[in-house]
């Protein structure tokens, strides 16, 4: 098998602001592993504020693993590119092709600008998305409270309205803010604060369902989270969380315990999007991922992973 490994950066339009910190571009490697005459495409693109490791990590790792591709790198990130360049490469090799198909992505709303907000939500509903999806936690509790009043008024009943609050809130702040807005309109909020064990307060006293997403790192994470009962949504990021195998495994194990499942982008570049639609596709179908990203880089990705009237579509 020969590994070929390719660095490009793609620039975000507007830095997003989270609770992890800012984020203005994306460093990615592109992965090409080719064997017999077959191709497989993988990507790797660290953001350390997530919790994953360096660029430089990665990239040390995923050399090493070139030479030696029997056996994965340990890095997450890295490790989440191999794998998905191997069962790329695989699937190319069952010589069975995928059938094309759309699934229905949400827009994310970054900046903090009210003016910004405001336009950003109104885009995404013209466009035709039929959720949103706006970063909360990175500021003061006032500002939003005041942002998703706006994003509520904005939506229409039909567009669902999803919070992330990146576990930035205390539990007593997620409490505040849930409990002064229109709760009944917001669809579920991604880690309101970084301890599990209060997300069932939470949901039990706005209604609202809760999401795990940086809490899905690692088998006695995700076992601890089915046993606290702590979310109903389980937001799988395969591009870190150890590719299409591993977002397998998290997607049976959510089915099994009547958990819903998003696949979600990672401010991912093309390659990596492509993988998480497909699986997105093979998984949850029916369900509005968090794949809708590609636009928000100044660089023009290509047509199979730009939202179009809300949706990703294999051709
Ligand atoms: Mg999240």
């Amino acid at each position: 098998m020969l590994i070929t490994l390719k660095n490009r950066t793609l620039r975000l339009r507007s830095p997003m602001v989270t609770a992890h910190g800012t984020t203005t571009d994306r460093r990615i490697i592109e992965i090409t592993a080719k064997q017999d005459g077959f191709v497989g495409y993988g990507e790797a693109a660290p953001l350390p504020s997530f919790g994953a490791e360096t660029f430089e990590e990665t990239q040390t790792a995923l050399t090493e693993w070139s030479k030696n591709p029997d056996s994965l790198p340990d890095p997450p990130v890295a490790r989440s590119g191999a794998a998905a360049a191997l069962d790329h490469l695989h699937q190319s090799k069952s010589q069975t092709p995928l059938q094309p198909g759309a699934v229905a992505v949400q827009a994310l709303i970054g900046g903090l600008e009210t003016a910004s907000v405001e336009r950003q939500i109104s885009d995404a509903i013209n466009d035709g998305y039929r959720a949103v999806k706006l970063k909360v936690a990175a500021t003061d509790t006032a500002s939003d409270i005041e942002r998703i009043d706006l994003a509520i008024s904005l939506s229409e009943s039909q567009v669902l309205l999803r919070l992330d609050a990146n576990g930035g809130w205390t539990k007593r702040q997620a409490l505040a803010v849930l409990t002064s807005v229109e709760a009944s309109r917001i669809a579920l909020v991604e880690e309101p604060t970084s301890d599990p064990s209060n997300w069932g307060k939470i949901k039990e006293e706005t209604g609202i369902r809760v999401a795990a997403d940086e809490h899905l790192t690692d088998r006695q994470q995700i076992d601890r989270l089915i046993e606290l009962e702590a979310a109903q949504t389980f937001v799988i990021k395969p591009s870190i969380l150890g590719g299409p195998p591993a977002t397998r495994v998290i997607a049976a194990l959510a089915a099994t315990n009547d958990i819903d499942i998003v696949i979600s982008s990672f401010l991912d570049g093309p390659i990596a999007l492509r993988t998480a639609r497909d699986l997105a596709l093979e998984l949850a179908p029916e369900q509005i991922h968090g794949l809708g990203t590609a636009p928000l880089f100044v660089e023009d990705l290509p047509q199979d992973v730009q939202p179009i009237n809300g949706h990703l579509h294999r051709l």
